[in-house]
């Protein structure tokens, strides 16, 4: 099997008249963890959302540039065939199915598994998510909000990625729990499986990843390894919220309205 790099070239992609994404390029290397920061509707989900072509539900669609993975075109699969491809995407929200079991909803994560995965990956979960065995038989709905996160997680990795494309794990979470999570977000990593992760919490993004890119606007303005980005003025001031007083006169927010919720919250 050939190394499970993810190459993007060029994705341009939007909604009817609305452009979302204009030429991006990325990498992810084989068993990295890469971030992507932004704020609010700066193209992350859409990003993701192209990755796993899922964006025609959207109303959306990939009109131009090139995805591969293990050296195999992407962009011209259906969205099925990206799960066998080794892609799963966990999307915002924690869409967990709220009526079905913990157990029922990990299960419907392993129907596109390949053959042999699934009972490993039933106790790969269960170790990395004990509190998803405690409740196997409770509702989905039932559980905290931090708990609906793991359990989504969980459901994507029945199907055995080598690639995880995760949209913002930590939004709405508690500090503690957006701390688990990322702690296991490592522990899958360091598993085998790479992680594409999108997040307005730059903070705990740039802990994790070795390469971090920033998207504004639809457009990748700043890439790099982490800890470059993590020590760069441009990006403290804007994406981790350290201000002194020369930073806080160059961030006029009329030059970057599209963070100003962000940068207030
Ligand atoms: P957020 O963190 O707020 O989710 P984001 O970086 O994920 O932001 P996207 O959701 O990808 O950004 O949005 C990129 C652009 O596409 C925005 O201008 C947004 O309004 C637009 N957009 C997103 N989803 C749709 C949709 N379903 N239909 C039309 N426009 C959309």
């Amino acid at each position: 099997m050939s190394a499970a790099a993810l190459h993007v070239r060029g994705l341009t992609a939007g909604y009817g008249p609305v452009t979302a994404l204009r030429g991006v390029s990325l990498d992810v290397p084989d068993g990295a963890v890469v971030a992507v920061l932004g704020g609010n509707g700066a193209g992350k989900s859409t990003l993701l959302r192209a990755l796993s072509r899922t964006l025609a539900f959207h109303g959306g669609a990939v009109t131009d540039g090139t995805v591969t993975f293990a050296d195999r075109p992407l962009h011209t699969l259906p969205p099925d065939r990206i799960v066998a491809a080794g892609l799963c995407h966990v999307p915002e929200g924690r869409q967990v199915f709220a009526r079905m079991t913990v157990e029922d909803n990990l299960r419907a994560g392993a129907l596109a598994a390949r053959k042999g995965t699934k009972a490993g990956a039933f106790k790969r979960v269960h170790e990395l998510f004990p509190v998803l065995a405690e409740r196997a038989r409770q509702r989905a709905g039932l559980l905290s909000g931090g708990e609906q996160q793991m359990l989504a997680v969980a459901r994507a990795l029945m199907a055995s990625p080598r690639l995880l494309l995760l949209d913002e794990p930590s939004l709405g979470l508690a500090p503690l729990m957006a701390a688990r999570i990322a702690d296991t977000i490592r522990e899958i990593n360091a598993q085998g499986t790479s992680v594409l992760l999108v997040e307005q919490n730059a903070a705990l993004a740039l802990r994790l990843a070795s390469q971090a890119y920033v998207l504004e606007v639809g457009e990748v303005t700043i890439e790099g390894p982490a800890p470059e980005l993590a020590a760069s003025d441009e990006v403290r001031r804007r994406y981790l919220g350290v201000v002194d007083e020369e930073a806080a006169d160059d961030a006029a927010p009329a030059e970057v309205p599209h963070l100003a919720r962000w940068e207030h919250a």
